[in-house]
């Protein structure tokens, strides 16, 4: 990654009515860097990811991206400016088949992905496509989820938890699709729990508590602080 900043993130709160959820977080993101943000449930993780996106409103603080604060912007134009969110719930239209999803998102950009280039990305789905959502594996849900994000043409992606309830063959797909996507350029910031997967994506890793970051480990630290690593997360 170059040394160039991609996002910064300053002294960010944010709110669900009078519940007080982010605390002060702060991180950056370098140009074609992948970082994940590792913490126990409810540390705000998923907040954060939407607070980026705009999908949380009540925000304040500075997320500095392209020049301009997103604080004061609506997740239309966030996406606009070559975001996309990739949430938990892997939202794909169960009634419709791969390919009537594939089309469905508006290229918000120019430069949305190609159908050829996501099934050479996706070997699965260029199988499955007259297949209706409700029909696929949850590995399946996930990729075609990435994929449509992809569409969108965004290079900085947010993704929550790719891996969730996945088995392992899947798990390193999803991570052979991750640093592929790195390789070409893209952005990534990756929300996760299983900080074993995120060993082998990331660049960096910022652990979150209550709301803020409480300390950043580079990966290739990750091996020395596994003692740390555990106290954080728990496990
Ligand atoms: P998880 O892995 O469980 O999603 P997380 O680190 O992503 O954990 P968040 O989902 O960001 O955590 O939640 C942070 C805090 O905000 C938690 O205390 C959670 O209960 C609360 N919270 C999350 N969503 C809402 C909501 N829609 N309304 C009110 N409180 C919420």
């Amino acid at each position: 990654p170059s040394a160039q900043r991609a996002l910064e993130v300053r002294d960010l709160h944010a709110w669900y009515g009078e519940s007080h959820v982010l605390h002060g977080m702060a991180f950056d993101v370098r140009e074609g860097e992948v970082v994940t943000l590792l913490g126990r449930n409810g540390a705000g993780k998923t907040t954060t990811l939407k607070s980026i996106m705009g999908i949380v409103r009540q925000r304040q603080g500075e997320i500095l991206f392209g020049g301009q604060n997103l604080v004061s912007l609506s997740s239309n134009k966030i996406a606009r400016m070559g975001i996309a969110l990739c949430p938990e719930e892997r939202a794909i239209f169960a009634s419709l088949n791969v390919r009537e999803n594939l089309l469905l998102p508006p290229e918000v950009r120019e430069g949305g992905m190609r159908l050829e280039t996501i099934f050479e990305l996706f070997p699965n789905l260029a199988e499955r496509l007259a297949s209706q959502g409700t029909k696929l594996s949850g590995g399946e849900q996930q990729m075609l989820a990435i994929a449509r994000i992809l569409r969108t043409g965004a290079r900085f992606l947010l993704l929550d938890e790719p891996t969730e309830g996945l088995a392992p063959v899947i798990v390193q797909q999803i991570g052979r699709t991750i640093r592929r996507l790195k390789s070409e350029g893209f952005t990534i910031v990756l929300v996760e729990q299983n900080f074993r997967f995120a060993a082998t994506v990331a660049d960096r890793h910022f652990i979150v508590e209550h709301g803020q970051v409480v300390d950043m480990i580079p990966n290739d630290e990750i091996g020395h602080r596994q003692d740390t690593l555990h106290e954080y997360l728990g496990v």
